[in-house]
């Protein structure tokens, strides 16, 4: 198999350039400094190819649509590389590289998101050593899944949360160990790596309609009643603790209800960064339960949402995306 890493850029401050409005992504601009940095690596960094969304993006302008464009991509050069980079903005990357895990489901091959907090042009940028990082575990490691390279971590793509808007390190994934350490040498740990389980495949097509919504004291029924309507296919509930809502609101969960009736398909997970959601665990969270809303045990608002999508989008039925919203389809998930 050919040892050349696919680079694809999406856009996002990595690549972007000053502007009187802010920083903005440029086409072609980032091409040949990357042509260099591998040029100069003398055989430290695998050959490339390089490839640009058309147009670059804000990560904050991303869509189900560039979820769904990018999985395409790597899905159509699947065979012609040994490991795929993804260059991207770092707000919405989580989402992203949790969309990739289930838009390819046992791709096989490294499929490596990352970015910069600082532009590369920039003297102290972390946009080089980022890339650096990611192309030799594209090329080099044997981590066959999504993953999420940042600062001195490789995460799971669909465990990862941007956890600082500033900060070099602004990734983590709190409820599973990181895949590697970027540091001295790349050091992978290879017991919580995902092996492919099955033959490789792309999620074509529209993804569903979906919500999250964070509760917090006080809030309105009526807000939740107003969100459960057409298009909404599925909610993503970030519930208190591990899953626990307002119990003696008779109003709250009769929305709940109404949802549910109207197959929509409502999921539970945690505000708390670490932890799980745990049904029965407090009447306040079984009540949840009862009117219809299922449990995403520790899965991030970010995968739970994304994961939502991707199922509701396939066209099956409420009854069953409920029952594989509580069921591992791609690392995203212990229970
Ligand atoms: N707004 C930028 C983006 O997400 C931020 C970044 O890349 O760090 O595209």
């Amino acid at each position: 198999m050919s040892d050349k890493v696919l680079v694809l850029h999406t856009g996002g401050t990595i690549g972007m350039v000053d502007t009187p409005s802010g920083c903005a992504p440029v086409a072609g601009a980032l091409a040949p400094l990357i042509d260099s940095i591998v040029a100069g690596s003398r055989g430290e960094l695998p050959p490339i190819e390089f490839m640009e969304i058309d147009p670059l993006i804000d990560s904050a302008n991303a869509t189900p649509d560039t979820w769904c464009e990018i999985a395409g991509i790597l899905y159509a050069h699947r065979a012609e590389y040994a490991g795929f980079v993804v260059l991207h903005g770092t707000d919405t990357m989580a989402y992203t590289s949790s969309a990739l895990s289930f838009l390819l489901p046992e791709f096989g091959r490294p499929v490596v998101v990352t970015g910069s907090q600082i532009p590369i042009t920039r003297v102290r940028s972390d946009g080089r050593q980022n890339l650096v990082g990611a192309l030799q575990v594209a090329a080099r490691c044997d981590v066959p899944e999504v993953s999420l390279l940042f600062g001195e971590v490789l995460l799971r793509g669909n465990r990862a949360t941007k956890i600082d808007a500033s900060g070099l390190d602004a990734f983590e994934s709190p409820r599973y160990p990181a895949l590697a350490r970027i540091a001295v040498d790349i050091d992978v740990n290879a017991s919580v790596i995902r092996q492919p389980q099955d033959a490789p495949g792309l999620i074509q097509g529209h993804l569903g309609g979906v919500a999250a919504v964070q509760l917090f004291p006080g809030f309105s029924a009526s807000i939740l009643g107003n969100v459960c309507r057409p298009p909404l296919q599925g909610l993503v509930l970030e519930a208190y603790g591990t899953g626990n809502g307002p119990s003696n609101d008779r109003e709250f969960l009769a929305a709940i209800e109404a949802a549910v009736a109207q197959d929509i398909v409502v999921v539970v997970v945690t505000q708390c960064v670490r932890g799980s959601v745990r049904p029965g665990a407090y009447e306040a969270g079984s009540a949840l339960m009862r009117a219809g809303a299922v449990p995403g045990f520790d899965m991030t608002s970010e995968a739970a949402l994304t994961k939502l999508a991707v199922l509701l989008g396939q066209g099956l039925e409420a009854a069953a995306v409920a029952e594989m919203m509580q069921h591992d389809l791609a690392g995203e998930l212990s229970r």
